[in-house]
């Protein structure tokens, strides 16, 4: 995979490449793209960017101040397994073509900007962020035409057969049975080929690709592993992942959900994250003896976490599905609590043995449908808020808490229940997310403004089908 400018103008010659595409995200963590021919392509386009009108990008510019520039990173650079002529893709940053600066909206200049701040902090150098993003394979997703008046169903076999899993019981054929996906082998594990050649297009992505399995939900779950990385790289990675993913679910005919809920009663799909810091190529979260082998920092940074975890949930789990996903019994958090072995607490420290380079936290409560620039930094923030003010989060939780008293569980902080109210919790405490220069005021009040508007608010105008149900004949 080529490293600078000029390796990335050579490999356009010598692999004899038609087009660059060029790819960028927007405000909800979306790719979008447009294509340039070769020609448009030089060395000043790395430096000074590729001219292109930001006016109509989602929760950006106005129309009179449209005119932006992408800045291609050439560490990005691979050609896209699906595009029919000869097509390199490269990631990009935005500059304001005004000032020559990097865009104080660009969600990619926000991570890099958290990383700055992790260096002036002098905590560290290096977070080393690893998601792990689960997904549901569907036939096919429709909508009905009576939409817009709040309808919907998912047309999906294996849906639609989850659906009536649990009073199907009896013979279930191949099919898994409810909540044991994780994982027979073939022939129950009907996606097996699928998610092979998802991962093996990854590797050709430049992703260091690691493993792939069926999850636990019997309906298609799926769960694909690629090694961790530095922050911006990670969430480069991921939004490959989530690309190779999709393309490759439709050259099968099928499609690909990243939603974190799209099954009642059935295990959803997270995207826990873990996280390290690491200073002069020496890792800063491993301290023997202490809990779970954290160092001091380690616990404050999770100590941060978990104080500004309603906050940051505005961005980690930013949809109003998010929280029909973080509900007991299905191994998702529900607890603002760490422990060694608890999948309900929202921070576990995995076992790792006695490898210091090893020693990280695992933060459960991020889904894919966030942007993982604004996730990762509002992360990143908080811990480095919680290592300044030395932040000691309340004791580890080992115990199910089905064992608790109701008055040792009122002691327990809880993830918000729905994105309004994270969206309330980042209102009252974002002052750690601007304190290093990473977020501005505006962009989080603009981010506020922009889930309510699109989202909350439409969801909550719909009458629901479920009311149907509840209400019909009252
Ligand atoms: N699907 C679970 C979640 O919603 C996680 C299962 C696992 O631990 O991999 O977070
Ligand atoms: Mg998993
Ligand atoms: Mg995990």
């Amino acid at each position: 995979m080529p490293e600078t400018a000029q390796e990335v103008l050579r490999m356009i010659q010598d692999e004899d490449i038609k087009i660059i595409d060029l790819k960028f995200i927007d405000l909800p963590g979306i790719w979008q793209h447009f294509s340039i021919y070769r020609s448009e392509l030089d060395e000043d386009s790395f430096t000074d960017g590729v001219p292109f009108d930001g006016s109509s990008i989602r929760g950006w510019k106005s129309i009179n101040e449209s005119d932006m520039m992408m800045v291609p990173d050439p560490t990005t650079a691979w050609i896209d397994p699906f595009m029919k002529e000869k097509t390199l893709s490269m990631i990009c940053s935005i500059k304001e073509p005004r000032t020559g600066e990097f865009y104080d909206r660009d969600p990619r200049t926000i991570t890099q900007k958290a990383i700055d701040y992790l260096i002036s902090s002098g905590i560290g150098d290096t977070a080393f962020f690893g998601p792990e993003a689960e997904f549901f394979v569907f036939d096919d997703v429709r909508f009905d035409q009576t939409y817009n008046k709040g309808f919907y169903y998912v047309d999906s076999i294996e849906g639609r057969w989850n659906s009536g899993r649990e009073e199907a019981g009896g013979n279930l054929g191949y099919k898994p049975r409810y909540k044991e996906g994780y994982f027979p082998a073939p022939p129950t594990d009907t996606l097996q080929d699928m998610r092979t050649e998802m991962l093996l297009t990854m590797a050709e992505c430049g992703v260091p690709i690691e493993k792939h399995h069926h999850e636990v939900a019997s309906g298609g779950q799926g769960e694909l592993g690629f090694r961790f990385a530095t922050m911006v790289k990670a969430a480069d990675y991921l939004m490959t992942y989530k690309y190779v993913i999709k393309n490759v679910a439709k050259k099968y005919g099928r499609t690909v959900t990243f939603m974190p809920k799209p099954i009642f009663n059935d295990n959803g799909s997270g995207m826990h994250v873990h996280q390290s810091i690491w200073k002069d190529g020496q890792p800063l979260f491993w301290g023997e003896g202490g809990y779970a082998n954290l160092s001091d920092m380690a616990r404050h940074y999770i100590g941060g976490l978990l104080k500004h975890a309603p906050a940051v949930l505005a961005f980690s789990n930013p949809s109003t599905n998010s929280y029909k996903r973080l509900v007991p019994g299905f191994e998702a958090p529900v607890n603002l609590v760490y422990s060694q072995g608890n999948r309900s607490a929202s921070v576990r420290i995995p076992l790792t043995g006695t490898n210091p380079k090893a020693k990280r936290l695992e933060f459960r409560c991020p889904d894919a449908t966030c942007n993982p620039y604004l996730a990762f930094a509002a992360m990143l923030c908080a811990g480095i808020d919680g290592i300044k003010n030395k932040i000691e989060p309340q004791e580890p939780l080992d115990v199910d808490i089905y064992d608790l008293s109701p008055e040792e569980l009122n002691k327990i902080p809880s993830t918000p229940s729905s994105l309004e109210s994270a969206l309330e919790a980042l209102e009252n405490d974002h002052q750690f997310l601007i304190d290093g220069g990473v977020f501005t005021q505006e962009f989080i009040y603009n981010w506020i403004e922009y889930k309510l508007d699109n989202e909350v608010n439409p969801l909550r105008l719909r009458p629901h089908p479920y009311e149907f149900a509840l209400y019909y004949d009252a």
